[in-house]
């Protein structure tokens, strides 16, 4: 066998490195098919990453695009794994499938209150203000001066910026429009980040802590037991850096403060209060001494971390939630299930930027391309599955998404702002055009 033809399920990092890995190998004539549930490609590049940090977002004008321009590799968006075709259909159509659909739940942090309104996860802030269409709804409440975060990861410190950011400057990004007038009117002036750990086991990076540093405007706490001068500390040079900055962080002073962050390590929350609407969230030491604290609020955001979602048809490890899997290669009870892949975040965990996702693509690829000289892929057509898809419902191809990048740079070029994206699928579909891959 020269040839096969592989389904790529998720257009994120690790589905684009994933295609990546095979336009790179020689061995086999490779047909790929890259399937993804919205109209746009690239995943949390352009529905995660936070609007002002638009040079992380190069990543898909300056390699991944151009992957979707080989003869090869057919996009096909607004199709949905799951809903529109069934992983038993998918199977039956290719030589091989590889999932990279990411993690698109959150984890709960179980305590009482949690589902109160007024209370979310960071993943649905995030999708809203970067517009994703299935958070265009979401009603986030800024009336009142305080917001606690849980959580102390990258995550987090995005959250807080964007709650935080002199409203000039979100309005020079390609945050969603909805989100931008919402944010305009916030009144929120303090934001509380809660740590369960103390801050030399707080997740965030160096760099995006550092970036704290040159905030206008926003003055920044640090209450922590733990924060000592990093020489004295027998820490790693991660965490004596982060130490550093915290330190650099705690002596910066603002000449007029508009608003302020403050970390709160060594604090855990226990309930959420609030009758109707979220009011406060009571917090502990997280070592159980001293008493119950409340911190009035109006928003609480948990950000503790995404969580990968079952799909009908694959074996699902319910503890660490991903699809069940070694070294990408799907596991069912009784071994591999051939011809079946998974990469990025439903493989190995919500873990790792988008550069970690190319090592990680490269082991399931390695395994795909192993299983094909080994004569294991089967031989099936996928064209008749496609062809029927597309009479059903509007198929968004590379050209389709050509045309929706165009109008929303265009857009946005009116108002000095990189893009104005749309965030309805409607429109989304319109833009896109033709149904035609
Ligand atoms: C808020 C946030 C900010 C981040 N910021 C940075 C940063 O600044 N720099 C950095 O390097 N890393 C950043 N990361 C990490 C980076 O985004 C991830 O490492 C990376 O996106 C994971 O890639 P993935 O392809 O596994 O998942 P995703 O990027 O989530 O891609 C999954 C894709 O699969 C699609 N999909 C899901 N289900 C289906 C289905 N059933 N059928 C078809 N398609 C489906 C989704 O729509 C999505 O397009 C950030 C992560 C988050 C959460």
């Amino acid at each position: 066998m020269n040839s096969f033809k592989v389904a790529v399920v998720g257009s994120g990092p690790a589905g684009m490195y994933a295609i990546q890995h095979l336009l790179e190998q020689t061995r086999f004539d490779v047909e790929i098919d890259l399937l993804e549930r919205l109209p746009t490609p690239w995943g949390l590049v352009r529905a995660g990453v936070a609007p002002d940090h638009p040079e992380k977002k190069l990543i898909a004008d300056r390699l991944f695009q151009f992957f979707l321009k080989r003869s090869n590799v057919r996009f096909f968006g607004n199709v949905e794994i799951g809903s529109d075709i069934s992983h038993d259909e998918l199977t039956a159509c290719y030589d091989a499938v590889i999932y990279a659909v990411g993690a698109s739940d959150d984890k709960p942090m179980a305590i009482p209150g949690e589902q109160l309104p007024g209370s979310w996860s960071a993943r649905q802030f995030v999708a809203w203000y970067n517009g994703h269409p299935d958070a265009r709804h979401l009603q986030f409440d800024f009336s009142s001066p305080r917001a606690v975060i849980v959580g102390t990861g990258n995550v987090a410190l995005d959250v807080a910026r964007m709650l935080t950011l002199p409203v000039g400057q979100l309005a020079r990004t390609d945050i969603a429009e909805h989100a931008l007038q919402a944010l305009q009117a916030s009144r929120v002036k303090e934001v509380i980040l809660l740590g369960r750990r103390g801050c030399q086991q707080a997740a965030f990076h160096n760099p995006e802590l550092e970036e704290l540093l040159y905030l206008d405007g926003v003055d920044i706490q640090i209450e922590a037991d733990d924060l000592s001068a990093p020489e004295r500390t027998g820490a790693d040079w991660d965490t004596r850096r982060k130490l550093a900055t915290l330190i650099r962080l705690q002596a910066r002073r603002v000449a007029t403060p508009v608003k302020r962050i403050v970390f709160k390590f060594h604090h855990s929350p226990v309930s959420v209060s609030g009758d109707t609407q979220v009011t406060g969230v009571q917090v502990r030491k997280s070592d159980g001494s001293g008493s119950l604290g409340t911190i009035q609020c109006g928003l609480l955001l948990r950000a503790i971390g995404y969580r990968g979602r079952a799909l009908a048809g694959l074996p699902f490890d319910v503890q660490t939630g991903v699809v069940s899997n070694i070294a990408g290669r799907v596991m069912d009870s009784s071994g591999p299930r051939t011809g079946v892949y998974v990469t990025g975040w439903i493989k190995r965990g919500p873990r790792g930027v988008i550069g970690s996702n190319k090592q990680c693509a490269a082991e399931t690829v390695g395994c795909l391309l192993e299983d094909a000289r080994a004569g294991k892929l089967s031989r099936p057509n996928a064209d008749a599955l496609l062809q029927g898809l597309a009479r059903r419902r509007q198929v968004v191809s590379f050209r389709g998404w050509q045309h929706i990048d165009r109008a929303e740079r265009q857009a946005g070029s009116a108002q000095r702002r990189p893009r104005i994206k749309q965030t309805d699928i409607g429109e989304l579909l319109a833009s896109a055009g033709s149904p035609k891959p």
